[in-house]
């Protein structure tokens, strides 16, 4: 149970910490809700951009965000710009059902409204707007998202509330009485995609480690648990990601964001926030369900892709081209040039059996760049495999995938 000076400790805490993970407490900035958020775009496009693959379409979704109708600071219409700043494919506003900082200001019957406001800010464009949730209880089961769903008010039962709308934290015990279990069985009813939710927050495993609960084991085995956070904000877990290979959890990353993706993730200076690359038949709602649902997803985490081998792999195929053989003029030296099609700055270890002319081991493509690459087979070869180690990548924790380009004359 919380009481009220804890509530004040951990405002503190978490004022002075730069990694807010679903602030469980008043934020102290103050913000202008129906203003304008001014995020002039100084650099031009910061759409997070990366290729298809060549069985899939990559959908770029933001699942896990928040707005004023939980403990976010923006009206639901500004992360649905942001969302379009960003490119993003699909985006989810999964307000705390049960922690409800502004109920005396915006008390809605309707725990869909975050979700109604933003598909309507979203009409007349491609963006998918996903309904979603955050169930949220203290340990063991702490924080899950609930996207797919059909109805938010269904997903909570807080019995005899306080009447004083200010008592923020009554209505939070009240409500988190009903147990953790029905609220996900009464998601999965609903068709709903689950997922656990920075299972290393510190507030709720102060050593920062993601350790699996008999919950989220239960939950993952009967098919209601489907996914985990292995990247939420600022922060990334290798133990999460290690739990969702384990437990066979579709891998998740998240901004989690509850003020503005420009103040948090900088994009006028070439950051973006974590997100979720989906793998999807077209872009849909309904293929991107399947695709969560199929654990087709690589997190896209600073510079750093994260995913299982089938779906990263490709991703990198698509990512990096290789142009066709050439060899220096009277040479056997041959050349040639790697593109990078995607947001990414490739960093590459060469393996390859032949040595490489203009440098070591170490090539760097740049995102949306290329570099020469000159390999002495020898002599005159019609065919070069060249393979890497792609070591901003992984495929399992500490686990660095291998790509093999092939060039031709
Ligand atoms: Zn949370
Ligand atoms: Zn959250």
């Amino acid at each position: 149970m919380i009481n009220a000076a804890t509530i004040h400790v951990r405002n503190l805490a978490i004022r002075y910490s730069l990694l807010l993970i679903c602030a469980a407490v008043a934020a102290p900035n103050i913000v202008h809700a129906h203003g304008t958020a001014q995020t002039p775009n100084q650099l031009g496009n910061r759409a997070i951009t990366f290729p298809d693959t060549e069985t899939y379409q990559t959908l770029v979704v933001d699942l896990h965000t928040h707005s004023v109708f939980s403990d976010g600071h923006v009206w639901p219409k500004i992360r649905v710009d942001e969302a379009l700043k960003d490119g993003l494919d699909g985006l989810a506003i999964t307000e705390h059902l049960e922690y409800q900082p502004h109920r005396a200001d915006l008390l809605n019957p309707d725990r869909n409204k975050a979700y109604t406001e933003a598909a309507s800010a979203a009409e007349g464009s491609d963006l998918l707007v996903i309904r979603g949730s955050e169930i949220t209880r203290e340990a063991p089961a702490g924080h899950i998202n609930a996207i797919f769903i059909e109805d938010a008010n269904k997903l909570i039962n807080a019995e005899n509330p306080p009447e004083d709308l200010t008592d923020v934290l009554g209505f939070y015990t009240a409500a988190n009485q009903w147990p953790a279990q029905k609220a996900v069985e009464a998601a999965h009813s609903q068709g709903a995609f689950i997922f656990w939710n920075h299972p290393y927050w510190t507030r709720q495993s102060p050593d920062g480690i993601a350790r699996i609960t008999d919950f989220h084991a239960d939950n993952a085995k009967n098919g209601i648990l489907h996914g985990i956070e292995i990247a939420n904000g600022n922060t990334y877990s290798e133990e999460a990601f290690a739990i969702a290979l384990a437990h066979d959890l579709a891998l998740i990353g998240v901004s989690d964001v509850h003020d503005l993706i420009d103040w948090d993730y900088k994009p006028h200076e070439g950051g973006h926030r974590p997100v979720t690359l989906v793998l999807a038949e077209d872009k849909s709602l309904a293929a991107l369900k399947e695709a969560l649902f199929a654990k087709r997803t690589v997190v896209w985490f600073r510079n750093t892709l994260i995913g299982r081998a089938p779906e990263l792999i490709p991703v990198l195929q698509a990512s990096l081209e290789i142009s066709a053989l050439s060899y220096r003029k009277d040479t056997s030296v041959a050349q040639v040039t790697l593109t990078n099609k995607s947001d990414m700055t490739m960093q590459l270890r060469y393996t390859g059996e032949h040595s490489l002319m203009l440098s070591a081991d170490r090539i760097t493509v740049p995102a949306h760049g290329e570099v020469e690459v000159q390999v002495k087979p020898g002599a005159v070869v019609p065919t070069l495999e060249l393979p890497f180690v792609v070591e901003n990548a992984l495929t399992a924790p500490k686990q660095n995938p291998t790509l093999t380009l092939v060039s031709k004359r």
